[in-house]
């Protein structure tokens, strides 16, 4: 812990690497000599620009993205592309596949259902409470797009590998596991993360989308629920959650310039998790939920033998120094989330306490 601050371990919004925000901190008054703050700076100033334009060009570093691809950043979370998926790429006669492997994806699925769109769920693993990610898809061949939730943040189950759509293309909510690891951006048409498990402070939702998506989309929209008016606009159709682009903006520079890009940070999450999963497969005590091969390595889910231990759990651990551990409140149980600003000096220490309290109560 550093200057009282706790190990963090919440699910969203959720620790942000302290660099940036001692960075932040350091800027607040005076932004880059500009006599304002970030918070007061027009989106309109070469100021912002800057910031906007670097945060698109490492978002197209990190993941080797070409021209086909634009970098953008909306508001109204996640929750708000649940809906505008469906309303921009599902026409008439139109049709889409969905994966249902969690409370998000069930989410984005009552999107399509509350506009009477027409979709298909071709895969779900609610039949053992979406403890697991299915395998052998059978998607359709005439469906527009394929949409699934890359990591299940309450469930704890996340993709290790993308299915094979047959070129239709993937519609992905990443909101917990971006950035985590490296991407074949071949296999996806449109990419979402709403900022606040791995990107920055919530309020901002990045959107990659590939041109041919953008080709076939809904032009008959509202302004603000179309894509091509952020594509046009460079995201600044209207005021932009500015304090959140900035925020990202120094989050994607520590990957780059800290972590060393994202194979070396796949790497390091894969140790971080590794460690803490091997530690409870190895106790009698605590169980993980997730089954063998979908085990995230963002949301470590796991149990205690009871309730009420895993009660005493979450107040000592609070006690102790350790936030954010109380399993989503539609599970129960317990549940770490280590995303990227994760150290492994918290995992060690999140493992100690453990260890320490599977002695005095087992
Ligand atoms: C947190 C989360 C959401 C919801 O994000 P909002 O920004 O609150 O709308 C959606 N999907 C996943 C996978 C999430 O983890």
């Amino acid at each position: 812990m550093t200057d009282q601050r706790i190990y963090n371990f919440n699910a969203g919004p959720a620790a942000i690497p302290l660099q940036v925000l001692k960075e932040i901190q350091g800027s607040f008054l005076n932004f880059n000599g500009s006599g304002m703050s970030i918070t007061e700076i027009s989106h309109r100033s070469s100021y912002f620009d800057d910031v906007i334009n670097d945060a698109v060009t490492r978002v197209k570093r990190l993941l080797k993205l070409d021209d086909r691809f634009h970098v953008l950043f909306l508001q109204g979370g996640a929750s708000l592309q649940f809906a505008m998926i469906p309303m921009n790429f599902l026409l008439e006669g139109d049709t889409a596949d969905y994966v249902n492997t969690g409370t998000w994806s069930t989410k984005a699925i009552k999107e399509a259902q509350i506009q009477k769109k027409n979709y298909q769920v071709v895969a779900s693993s609610e039949d053992k409470d979406f403890s697991y990610i299915p395998k052998d898809i059978k998607f359709s061949k005439n469906a527009g797009y394929v949409h699934l939730t890359s990591n299940n943040t309450i469930k704890g189950t996340q993709f290790h590998e993308f299915p094979d759509t047959k070129g239709v293309p993937i519609v992905c909510d990443m909101s917990s596991d971006i950035f985590s690891r490296p991407l074949d951006m071949e296999k996806f048409g449109l990419i979402y993360a709403g900022a606040q498990k791995n990107l920055g402070p919530s309020g901002t939702c990045m959107v990659i989308i590939r041109q041919d998506m953008l080709d076939m989309a809904n032009e008959n929209l509202p302004s603000m629920l179309k894509y091509s008016t952020y594509v046009s606009k460079n995201s600044m159709y209207n005021t932009p959650p500015c304090f959140g682009v900035y925020t990202i903006d120094l989050v994607l520079k520590w990957i780059e310039e800290e972590m060393g890009g994202l194979e070396k940070l796949e790497e390091y999450n894969i140790e971080k998790a590794g460690l803490l999963y091997d530690f409870i497969e190895a106790s009698e005590f605590y169980s993980t939920t997730a089954e063998k091969f979908s085990k995230s390595l963002m949301n470590v889910t796991f149990r205690l033998p009871d309730v009420d231990l895993e009660k005493k759990f979450i107040v000592q651990a609070t006690e102790k120094g350790f936030g954010g551990l109380k399993g989503h409140r539609s599970v129960g149980g317990c549940r770490a989330s280590i995303y990227n600003a994760a150290t492994m000096e918290s995992i060690k220490a999140l493992i100690q306490f453990m260890a320490s309290f599977e002695k005095e109560n087992k």
